[in-house]
């Protein structure tokens, strides 16, 4: 199946005579008529849903659609995206272990990484993914577990060196991680360029319309956590806390998101609601047509913004001479995603100006639905931040970022036009 036949066909497959659209299961637990017959599905040698905490069938089947657009093994459905990356990496790492992370990943996982789990004894380095290979290689360590990396970064929207980062996790035996928010299954696929995990935000383009919420892991099975026992002892030696299952033995392919969903599920209880899940499925059948009108409609208002003299810079690596254009094309040759980060010429108090004159076009902290939005991060997000730490973090404090929608270009555009006349 094409991916724009997947997004609508996969996951959920009614037999005769049962609902066309996936029901929402609205039940926490499940009714079993043997106690012998529960009993097998706690040693995980029967399978069956007993604890909606754990699995859910409504969950089950949208995880099984995106794990089909993205081309994996298994997946998984998370509360939010941060539980998603959270639990992404916390399967393989544990205290005293250490991974590599892209610096210009979403500020959101940037402090889980660097603040949360540090105090968990877990250690992330931040990277320049730029900088050339034979650079990257010094960050790796004995204790390197895994590489993070996210496919066009969320505010900068940069773009992810895939070949580069996946060449130099599988040369030091760990997996790369990937945040495929912003691309989506429907403009880049990971996996085929070596990507081992992804994670998303589906709270974003893939729920669409602002409404739920929510996370996802997938596997590729492509990484062989067996071939690094002692590199991965929780996937490759007995869980005590499961009746000493060794997941890679029992589960081959399938043992990261077991483990994922066996332990870190039940301990830590980060599940997505089944009614949300039902939303999420929604989104997910006209994921395709959207992302086209968003690439679309991105492009058209990048080329305007380029145009105008108030304009200080553009972002968007669909825009021909873009920094990132050639990455862009090669990892995303439909199109990248909806978002462009651009300046506007005399600061912080002009770009105030210009956000409170737009009409329909709001402020919002929220990006990737229907509906066109903007943040000033210097004014907003980051607001606690000075000229200079904003400029350390990479963060220009002009820069705004633009959430493109899929209303009409030429209205969209109409709106900036008259907000960039008022000032
Ligand atoms: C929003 C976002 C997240 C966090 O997701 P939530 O669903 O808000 O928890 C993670 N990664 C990226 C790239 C995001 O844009």
């Amino acid at each position: 199946m094409k991916i724009d036949t997947a997004c609508i066909h996969e996951g959920y497959k009614p037999s005769q005579g049962e609902p066309r659209q996936l029901p929402i299961w609205q039940s926490t637990t499940f009714k079993y008529d043997t106690s012998d017959y529960m009993g097998k599905l706690f040693d995980l040698e029967a399978s069956g849903y007993f604890y909606t905490r754990l699995q859910n069938p409504t969950n089950d089947a949208v995880a099984a659609k995106i794990c089909a657009m993205e081309g994996g093994v298994a997946g998984m459905l998370t509360s939010s995206g941060q539980a998603a990356n959270f639990y992404a990496i916390f399967n393989i790492c544990e205290t005293g272990d250490h991974f590599i992370a892209s610096s210009a990943i979403y500020g959101g996982t940037y402090n889980l990484f660097g603040v949360t789990m540090k105090k968990m004894g877990i250690e992330c380095t931040f990277v320049d993914q730029s900088l050339p290979e034979e650079e990257l290689e010094k960050y790796f360590k004995p204790n390197t577990k895994a590489v993070f990396g996210e496919t066009v970064t969320n505010p900068t929207v940069t773009v992810f060196d895939f070949e580069k980062f996946s060449r130099l996790a599988h040369k030091h035996g760990v997996p790369l991680i990937v945040d495929n928010t912003f691309a989506t299954p429907v403009n880049c696929r990971p996996f085929e360029w070596g990507a081992d995990i992804v994670t998303h935000s589906t709270t974003k383009y893939m729920d669409g319309q602002g409404v739920g919420v929510g996370g996802c892991i997938v596997d590729s099975g492509n990484f062989d956590w067996a071939k690094y026992p002692e590199k991965f002892p929780g996937l490759c030696t007995p869980d005590e806390s499961y009746h000493g299952i060794t997941y890679t033995e029992r589960f081959g392919k399938g043992a990261y998101i077991t483990k994922a969903t066996a332990q870190l599920m039940r301990d830590l209880g980060s599940i997505q609601s089944p009614q949300n899940a039902f939303y999420l499925n929604l989104g997910l059948e006209t994921l395709a047509v959207r992302m086209d009108r968003h690439c679309s409609n991105a492009l058209a208002v990048a080329k305007f913004l380029k145009e105008q003299d108030k304009v200080a810079w553009v972002h968007y690596a669909g825009l021909e001479g873009d920094e990132y254009y050639d990455l862009a094309k090669k990892y995303m040759p439909r199109g990248t995603c909806g978002v462009l980060a651009f300046g506007i010429k005399g600061g912080r108090e002009k770009s105030i100006k210009f956000m409170d004159s737009l009409k329909f076009c709001s402020i919002a902290t929220h990006v990737a639905d229907a509906k066109t939005c903007l943040l000033h991060p210097a004014s907003h997000t980051h607001r606690q931040l000075s000229e200079s730490q904003l400029i350390e973090a990479g963060i220009n404090p002009d820069l705004i970022r633009l959430s493109v929608g899929i209303e009409s270009a030429e209205d969209i555009i109409a709106d900036l036009k008259q907000a960039l006349e008022l000032i």
